[in-house]
């Protein structure tokens, strides 16, 4: 694997589950106690925008109280000495992968950390409360909603990350279930265009027969191990 040089990284539920960060899909559609249609939706919140502002809220307090762990530390680490391209496109809408000092991280599902404002388009950095309607601090309408991107919602960034694909000598996907479109495709893409492709999940994924290889266990045990092969030029 000497000829590598180009990496994408996706990354998933799966890396920031050790740090305590659970999702709707560890509770079988359920997401402390609310229905993921009425939560991560448009629909949901024209219906009941006060609930959907305080669920998220509550998700944006909690993610603050979190800390990165040993996987996002690892791909810290990778983004630091990796002389070649690199990409970590997430879908998580934590900020660990920045807390832990990643730099080259594209928030394909958005961030609980941002506020977009639905008047004037801006995002701006927000770490408290949007439930009383406070005044975007672009424009001073009262129209802020959650910069995540619900069921419905086009995903962001997509051209650039193909584009990463593209030109990736290797494709990795780390803590991802395999059943959310499009980041799931983004395996047979890679693999299409003759990138090597590598799966690290805690379990077999619904999309594991695409990678060429796929290792089971832990994020915290399989990521920093993966990172450290790959920057002795053992990796793959
Ligand atoms: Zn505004």
């Amino acid at each position: 694997m000497a000829d590598i040089r180009n990496i994408v990284i996706l990354t998933g539920a799966g890396v920031s589950a050790e740090s305590g960060i659970d999702t709707f899909r560890d509770a079988g559609g359920l997401w402390e106690k609310h229905r993921v249609e009425d939560v991560a939706t448009p629909e949901g919140f024209a219906r009941n925008p006060d609930m959907v502002l305080g669920f998220y809220d509550m998700r944006r307090a909690a993610i603050q109280t979190k800390q990165p762990n040993a996987a996002h530390e690892a791909l810290a680490r990778l983004d630091e000495l990796w002389g070649g391209e690199l990409l970590i496109v997430t879908q998580n809408v934590d900020d660990l992968h920045e807390r832990a000092g990643a730099r080259r991280v594209l928030h394909m599902h958005g961030t609980h950390l941002n506020a977009w404002c639905t008047a004037c388009d801006v995002r701006s950095p927000w770490t408290g409360p949007l439930i009383d309607r406070p005044p975007c601090p672009a424009c001073g309408t009262n129209a802020l909603r959650p910069d995540v991107v619900w069921f419905g919602e086009m995903p962001y960034e997509m051209e650039r990350i193909y584009a990463s694909i593209r030109r990736a000598d290797l494709f990795v996907s780390i803590g991802t279930s395999g059943a959310v479109y499009p980041a799931a495709g983004f395996v047979r893409d890679a693999r299409e265009l003759g990138v090597r492709t590598l799966e690290l999940n805690l379990e077999r994924s619904q999309g594991s027969h695409w990678f060429h290889e796929s290792r089971q266990g832990p994020a915290t045990q399989l990521v920093p191990t993966w990172v450290e092969e790959t920057l002795t030029g053992l990796g793959g």
